[in-house]
């Protein structure tokens, strides 16, 4: 077993650019259902989105919900009738399966990696939906396991469902792990709560309103930098 840190990572925005991904999605989803994809649409989409995927961190929704509920709501927005908001939110996920770009640099980052330390995803996507998306991205088998929310009954940032995952590692040590993850509201609210060493990866800048994060990182160099520090310190492993 590999001696170094244990890494649960996060998926979108942490390792796929999920923007991208999304707006492939939704524009598809669009011209499907007969409706011109424009700017105003998408961006409204993305926010809607957001707010949907807030409402499924508070255990507020169920994943079937969202699926309809964002058509729901953005049909409603722009006074599109007669359209089928769940047929709508089907077309959309089999888009977003199909539509993974990754992070310039992310599969070298994850091999570099992979010498030492032993990765994991911790994802709060549906399964079939983020398998399909890391398979395609080709980075699926660099991890020796993927953690959904969905079948773990639990999503980031709730402490049930981290204990699921460290359950369900192997040698499992709290002091050797750290996340990265670009979500203040799942990932590092997530892992302060489960005591877990935070990595907010912030490319876009932002700041940490909601989440203090341990430490910060804005791209891979910089966290491949991080690691190694974090490495040496918490596992006495030097690479
Ligand atoms: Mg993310």
């Amino acid at each position: 077993m590999k001696k170094g840190l244990i890494i649960l990572f996060d998926v979108d925005d942490t390792l796929l650019d999920f923007a991208k991904s999304e707006r492939k999605a939704i524009t598809h989803t669009l011209l499907t259902f007969g409706i011109e994809p424009t700017e105003e649409l998408i961006a409204a989409y993305s926010e809607i989105n957001l707010a949907c995927w807030k409402l499924i961190e508070d255990n507020m929704i169920t994943r079937k919900q969202l699926d309809r509920m964002r058509f729901d709501i953005l049909f409603k927005r722009f006074g599109i009738r007669g359209k089928d908001s769940v047929a709508a939110g089907a077309c959309y996920r089999k888009a977003l399966s199909g539509a993974c770009y990754v992070i310039r640099g992310c599969a070298a980052m994850l091999d570099r990696l992979n010498e030492t330390d032993r990765l994991f995803i911790v994802t709060n996507g549906a399964e079939a939906t983020q398998l399909k998306r890391l398979e395609k991205a080709k980075i699926a088998d660099k991890f020796e396991r993927i953690f959904y929310s969905e079948t773990a009954g639990y999503s980031k940032p709730y402490p049930q469902f981290f204990k699921y995952v460290e359950d369900r590692i192997d040698a499992f040590d709290i002091s050797r792990t750290v996340l990265v993850g670009d979500s203040l509201t799942s990932d590092i609210a997530g892992a302060n709560c489960a005591g877990i060493t935070s990595i907010w990866f912030n490319r876009k800048g932002q700041t940490a309103d909601v989440a203090t994060p341990d430490h910060e990182v804005k791209n891979y160099r910089e966290l491949l930098a991080l690691l190694s520090q974090l490495r040496e310190q918490m596992t006495g492993v030097r690479a």
